[in-house]
């Protein structure tokens, strides 16, 4: 029996290992709850569907299955790197300065891309990436933790602060 997530490696042209299944499924279990993982978690989830992985090995896995357009990286700056498997569809990320949660943003204007810049003549444009930076809800009830204070203060926490004192 083919699973559909062996079928998707052998329609990408890859072979089919039980850590690039396992790394696979991992990352479509989480699109469900939309969710964009570190290593870190792709490793310890698939470790429990695989028994032993090691962490190079995911690197690996992670590394094939993003050449091969089955998996995106995102890589916020200052925040490791997470994973998905929503790809192709050109959406874009919010991403907490904090902790570095990354939730999805659907293109806001119409098929890719959707922004519209000018560009120097000749230049084509078939893609547009772009992060929304601020403060995630839990990190905005919690009390900033010592040493995690950003250089800039975030738009959104200057806008709450404003409204709690008038
Ligand atoms: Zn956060
Ligand atoms: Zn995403």
């Amino acid at each position: 029996m083919t699973t559909p997530v062996q079928q998707r490696l052998r329609a990408a042209g890859l072979r089919v290992t039980a850590p690039r299944e396992a790394v696979l499924q991992v990352l479509e279990n989480g699109q469900g709850g939309g969710e964009h993982l570190p290593v870190a978690t792709i490793a310890e989830r698939a470790r429990r569907a695989l028994g032993s992985l090691s962490t190079q090995a995911v690197y690996d896995c992670l590394e094939v299955l993003t050449a091969a357009g089955l998996a995106r990286r995102i890589e916020p700056a200052g925040h490791p790197a997470r994973y998905e498997a929503r790809v192709g569809d050109n959406h874009h990320h919010l991403v907490c300065r904090s902790c570095g949660e990354t939730a999805d943003v659907d293109c806001v204007v119409g098929p890719a891309p959707c922004l519209s810049v000018a560009v120097p003549a000749g230049f084509v444009v078939d893609e547009a990436e772009v992060t929304f930076w601020g403060h995630c809800s839990s990190c905005r009830s919690a009390p900033p933790a010592p040493g995690t204070t950003p250089d800039h203060p975030p738009a959104t926490h200057t806008a709450s602060i404003e409204r709690n004192a008038s």
